[in-house]
């Protein structure tokens, strides 16, 4: 099906430019796009290794998480996914990884001002963490969506970085500018005090 193979394409694109992109570690991470019409996920297989991943490692289920199509189990965080894609119609595409400087401030549970300007438009305000939820729980979903109802990602409490787009590319995009962000501030906290845009004092 060249609609499939088309999402399957872009999905392995995007994982393995994050990868390269130092975006995630090891197996860490997946990614998937939302076929609305026939709510189809086209996610990432779990715990596999990124620079060996082919089209064909790519897997297709349903928002229940059934495998339509592929010869791997599906990121074991699948239930996120279909979380979010229940919930926010807007969204196409789900970028999640660990990204390291992003992730320290959601160890730390700590926000980001907006303080680069990059953040207003891409990412729609100031970078928020959502509460905890064991790995592979739906909650893990659930406890984003209030935050991605109105911004375009957000840090997840000791996990990462979980980013939402119209599309893969779009997605991914925020997903870098998390991070970039992420390093810039906590450089500027090492050099100096940080100031919020004006009129950003959220
Ligand atoms: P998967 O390899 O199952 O996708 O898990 C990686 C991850 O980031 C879990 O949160
Ligand atoms: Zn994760």
């Amino acid at each position: 099906m060249e609609e499939l193979s088309r999402f399957k394409q872009a999905v392995l694109n995007t994982a393995k430019k994050a990868y390269r992109e130092k975006l995630m570690a090891g197996t860490s991470g997946n990614m998937s796009v939302f076929w609305r019409e026939r709510k189809w996920m086209v996610i990432t297989p779990s715990s596999y290794d990124y620079e060996i991943m082919e089209e064909k490692d790519i897997v297709v289920t349903d928002l229940e998480g059934n495998v339509i199509e592929g010869c791997h189990r599906p990121s074991s965080e699948w239930r996120m996914h279909a979380e979010l894609y229940r919930h926010l119609p807007h969204v196409g595409a789900v970028v999640h990884t660990h990204s390291p400087f992003a992730t320290s401030f959601a160890v730390n549970h700590q926000e980001i001002p907006v303080v680069l300007i990059e953040m207003i438009p891409f990412l729609k305000g100031k970078l928020e963490v959502s509460p905890y939820a064991t790995q592979g729980s739906a909650e893990v979903g659930l406890n984003a969506v209030p935050i991605l109802r109105r911004k375009n990602a957000c840090l997840m409490a000791n996990h990462g970085v979980v980013a939402v787009g119209e599309t893969i590319e779009a997605a991914y995009i925020n997903s870098v500018y998390v991070e970039d962000t992420a390093r810039i501030y906590h450089m500027a906290v090492i050099s100096g005090t940080p100031v919020v845009i004006p009129g950003y004092e959220e």
